[in-house]
């Protein structure tokens, strides 16, 4: 694979950005690889700066559902060229947004849009503090909520791809309301709940986990949550961003028939452009103003051209049959990269939900952060590189999910197995 003109670019970068890159992950450094600087996309495929044509698993880390460059969300973005980018006042296309995920998600009664995920989750923690008078967070060792203070605690995603304990510059003051137990750990969460359960403000949880590599909540976990937290006056917060109409159109609430009083959206609701989004009971989100007291704004918030593209991809994934088709695709993957370890006698531990898919170089079962950190990460370097080299592009870290969208068609699903299949007999 040629690379000469995306070092070229890297190279440029590293001495005006911090890193070369805009956010941590992209730089490729756990898996001691350089980035590739991306030209352009279509459909399933990556092209980047040296003409490499590669089939996409990162999506742009999960919004591109529908794959790049759809002409639907095209369209209504041109549409919107012709009326200009941002006017800081209402538009139509936020109240259509909002309508369309209050249909979609029957515990959104009410939604406020901002501009990313991290936005999402700062937001409505501090919502959920100012509802219930209470400081306490309960999350879960792994989940990654964005980069907000408050959610720096054994955080998943880029925080555990670098190893970050937790971060400089978070003050203790704010990380001591935040505890963080293991996933799936229902006696844990029981205790916690027996013994604090009246200091917490919220119960945030990613319901299916895609931030410390990919684990599925087990049998009676969010049920749980959802029956202790309302014991005991705290609020049940669905972190969505990742999950929202990716797992399922309804998001994992909808798939596992649990009704959180507040949830956050990001990636897929945005269509590729900047959004995020929290919502919920409309009893708590009267609480926001200017309706209510709990201050959050944002300059670009509701910005039109996000709204259409986040509307047309919505759109789009509600047809018929939609989440079947992906699902489909995504277990001839998975099924397809297990049996080409089995082959190669490594021992993996893969999985997947709706579109989203992941694979452990471990034996397993993998519940929770721990298990997720006994995976052979030598190993997983190894076959990043491998399966790179050969075109297919995995997100440059273990603890990361992986993403189909609705454009890879078995071609492309195929020649993602028959790679593995190669690069599995050199691990
Ligand atoms: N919450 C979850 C579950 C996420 O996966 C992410 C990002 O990956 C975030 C929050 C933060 O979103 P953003 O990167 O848009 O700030």
């Amino acid at each position: 694979m040629r690379m000469e003109r995306s070092q070229e670019l890297f190279q440029r970068a590293e001495t005006c950005i911090p890193g070369g890159v805009n956010s941590p992950v992209r730089a490729c450094r756990s898996v001691g690889a350089a980035p590739l600087f991306i030209e352009r996309a279509q459909g399933a495929w990556l092209y980047d700066a040296d003409g490499n044509a590669l089939i996409d698993y990162v999506g742009s880390w999960g919004p591109m559902i529908l794959g790049h460059r759809h002409p639907v969300v095209e369209d209504a973005i041109r549409r919107v060229l012709e009326r200009g980018v941002s006017f800081g006042a209402p538009v139509d296309l936020e109240v259509a947004l909002a309508e369309k995920v209050i249909s979609l998600v029957p515990s959104v009664e009410m939604i406020r849009m901002v501009n990313s995920g991290t936005e999402a989750t700062m937001s409505v923690l501090r919502l959920a503090r100012g509802f219930t008078g209470r400081n306490v967070l309960v999350k879960f060792d792994g989940c990654y909520h964005g980069h907000g203070d408050s959610f720096l605690v054994d955080a998943g995603s880029g925080v555990a791809t670098l190893n970050i304990p937790g971060s400089p510059g978070v003050p203790e003051e704010v990380t001591r309301h935040t505890l963080s137990l293991p996933y799936n750990d229902m006696d844990a969460f029981r205790q916690l709940m027996a013994e604090r359960g009246a200091e917490v403000a919220a119960v945030i949880v990613e319901p299916v986990a895609g931030n410390m590599g990919f684990v599925r909540p087990e049998e009676g976990f969010l049920a749980l949550l959802r029956e202790e937290t309302q014991k005991h006056g705290a609020l049940l917060i669905f972190d969505e961003v990742m999950t929202g109409f990716r797992v399922a159109l309804g998001g994992a609430q909808g798939l596992f028939g649990i009704k959180p009083d507040l949830s956050t959206f990001g990636k897929i609701i945005g269509g590729g452009l900047p959004v995020g989004a929290y919502g919920g009971r409309r009893d708590i989100m009267e609480h926001v103003a200017p309706m209510g007291p709990v201050y959050q704004a944002g300059t670009l918030s509701g910005n039109p051209l996000a709204m259409a593209a986040g509307l047309a991809t919505l759109e789009e994934i509600s047809r018929p049959g939609f989440y079947e088709n992906l699902e489909e695709k995504t277990l001839k993957l998975v099924e397809g990269l297990a049996a080409a370890a089995k082959d190669a006698h490594i021992p993996v531990c893969c999985d997947s939900i709706g579109s989203m898919f992941g694979m452990f170089f471990t034996k397993g079962p993998v519940r929770n952060f721990a298990d997720a950190k006994t995976s052979d990460l030598m190993r997983f370097n190894a076959y990043y590189a491998g399966m790179r080299e050969k075109c297919i592009y995995l997100a440059p870290s273990q603890f990361e999910a992986g993403f189909v969208s609705m454009v890879h068609g078995s071609a492309e699903i195929e020649a993602t197995i028959q790679a593995a299949r190669s690069v599995m007999k050199t691990l």
